[in-house]
């Protein structure tokens, strides 16, 4: 029988918690109380978000390593402060989970999450456990930036440039050969299963863009183009045209300029781009003006420019000269059906 007290011992013990001298100006009280004590400095912003990770919906308990749910957990709520332009610090966790998973899965699900929180230079400062009869985690993160207009979600004006970073539908792709192959598809060193168990938030291209002051509007993407896009442009109150052959594939080649690749895995590629979610890339737009300052890679990472914000408030794919309404197909958890 795991106690309440083992269950935090065992996380703690692979999730760095220790208040350092780093840390101790910012958080005066960290883990083992009540509650934090996180202390205001002036010039500066704390950024918030939380997200959760369900099992059997975000996650299969069959399929997915423990070390692989750990990580990314955590790297899907950073997303969120990597398209805010802010620097991740600290984080909470409240985790249930049934007793059976209390021991060797949560050791590992802790050490996935504790080399997130090593790469992402981050403390866990509370939390909460609990007994339930699926893993269920919800993780708040807080980032610092500096007093400035973060970015948000809603200045996109028409005529900026749309960007995307990486590659789109790589993590689809990665879920798809996962439910195929079965766990040993995890012994292949497939970049799509790579970018599907380990994505990588882009917290140096955000805080570029909230530093440089080049992007008009920014958002990560979660739950697939299509569907992220729309929000933004609800936000910013304008539509937008994209452009099919612009789009960088998976694969990592452009559709353009593939070779010509069999019409139906063609369709599949271009819809994963479209629609496949939890690629958590960034999407940013930018006043043409500014379009020549933004470079074609940062750190490795590929920028493509993907189609333009309109004044006429539809969401349009361009093909071959030709445009039609492009639907929200992406992920959206209220929905009946996909
Ligand atoms: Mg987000």
């Amino acid at each position: 029988m795991r106690t309440e007290a083992d269950i935090i011992a065992r996380l703690t013990q692979k999730i760095p918690s220790r208040i350092g001298a780093r840390e101790a100006a910012d958080v005066p009280l960290g883990i083992g109380d009540d509650a934090a004590v996180v202390r205001a400095r002036s010039g500066r912003d704390w950024v918030v978000s939380t997200d959760s990770f369900i099992e059997g919906r975000h996650f299969l308990g069959r399929l997915h390593p423990p070390n692989a749910v750990g990580y990314k957990a955590l790297a899907r709520a950073v997303s969120d402060l990597a398209a805010m332009g802010a620097t991740p610090r600290y984080f909470l966790l409240t985790l249930a989970l049934p007793q059976r998973r209390a021991g060797n899965w949560l050791d590992d699900f802790a050490c996935g999450m504790g080399g997130a929180a090593r790469m992402f230079r981050m403390r866990l400062i509370g939390g909460d456990v609990s007994r339930n009869q699926h893993v269920a985690a919800a993780i708040t993160v807080i980032g610092v930036a500096p007093r400035q207009p973060v970015l948000t979600r809603r200045g996109g004006r028409p005529g900026d440039c749309i960007y995307v970073t990486g590659h789109l539908g790589a993590a689809e792709t990665g879920l798809e050969i996962l439910r195929r192959e079965g766990r040993r598809a995890l012994r292949s060193n497939l970049y799509s299963i790579q970018r599907h168990l380990h994505p990588v938030p882009r917290l140096a291209i955000g805080s570029w863009l909230a530093e440089k002051g080049v992007a008009s509007a920014a958002m990560d993407l979660s739950d697939g183009l299509s569907t992220d896009l729309a929000r933004l442009c609800a936000a910013s109150r304008v539509g937008a045209v994209i452009h099919a052959a612009a789009l960088p594939a998976g694969s990592g080649e452009r559709l353009g300029i593939r070779r010509s690749p069999p019409r139906g895995e063609r369709e599949a590629e271009l819809r994963r781009a479209l629609d496949g979610g939890e690629d958590y890339e960034l999407m940013f737009t930018v006043p043409l003006r500014k379009a020549s300052r933004v470079p074609t890679h940062f750190h490795g990472v590929p920028i493509t420019r993907i189609g333009e914000l309109t004044s006429r408030r539809a969401i349009l794919l361009e093909t071959n000269g030709r445009t039609r309404p492009l639907p929200a197909r992406g992920w959206e958890h209220f929905a009946r059906s996909r």
